[in-house]
């Protein structure tokens, strides 16, 4: 199977446009596959995106070419929920497709802690 370069970005994203920098967002974390920043619409005292910098659009497009990435936004959240001392616990959420709740069709893992959380979701 091919697979996209690692540099790929799909013009009318808005992560992809956060990824080039053409729409702000205050970096937390950066490294070569992806980026960390906070939810303009934050639902916790923290919460953050963790998105890779190559544009995929959703959990549902992922195979396991993928893992390495998809295991390093993992460890990713956790080093930014230690950045942000989440000591009591946090939630990584990623939310697919519309049955998901997915509004932006660029991976993403959310990020959040600060308070005690729910479950089930909503
Ligand atoms: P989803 O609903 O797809 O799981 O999550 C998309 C998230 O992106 C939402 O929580 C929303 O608040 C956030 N978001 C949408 N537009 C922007 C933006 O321009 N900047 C930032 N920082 N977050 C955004
Ligand atoms: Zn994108």
């Amino acid at each position: 199977m091919k697979t996209k370069p690692s540099s790929f970005v799909s013009p009318d994203c808005l992560f992809c446009k956060i990824v080039a920098g053409t729409i702000p967002a205050n970096r937390v974390y950066e490294d070569e596959l992806c980026i960390g920043f906070p939810d303009i619409n934050p639902q916790a005292p923290a919460h953050l995106l963790i998105i890779p910098k190559r544009h995929i659009a959703s959990q549902a497009r992922c195979t396991a070419e993928d893992a390495a990435l998809l295991g390093h936004l993992m460890a990713t959240a956790t080093k930014v929920a230690q950045d942000y001392s989440l000591d009591g616990g946090f939630r990584v959420v990623v939310n697919t497709g519309d049955d998901g709740g997915q509004t932006v069709n660029h991976l993403h893992l959310h990020l959040l802690g600060g308070r005690h959380m729910k479950w089930p979701p909503g």
